[in-house]
């Protein structure tokens, strides 16, 4: 039997397109930008 969370944790992460820091996999995602960089005030 596989162990899920191995499976995930192989996983790799999402990078932001524009700042290229890891995207938060429990946010909501715009595309493949993080909070910072799809936070409209910024
Ligand atoms: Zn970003």
């Amino acid at each position: 039997m596989m162990n899920v969370i191995e499976f995930f944790r192989n996983l790799p992460k999402k990078q932001c397109s524009t700042c290229g820091h890891a995207i938060n996999e429990q946010a909501d995602c715009y595309g493949n930008i993080c909070d910072d960089c799809s936070h409209p005030a910024h």
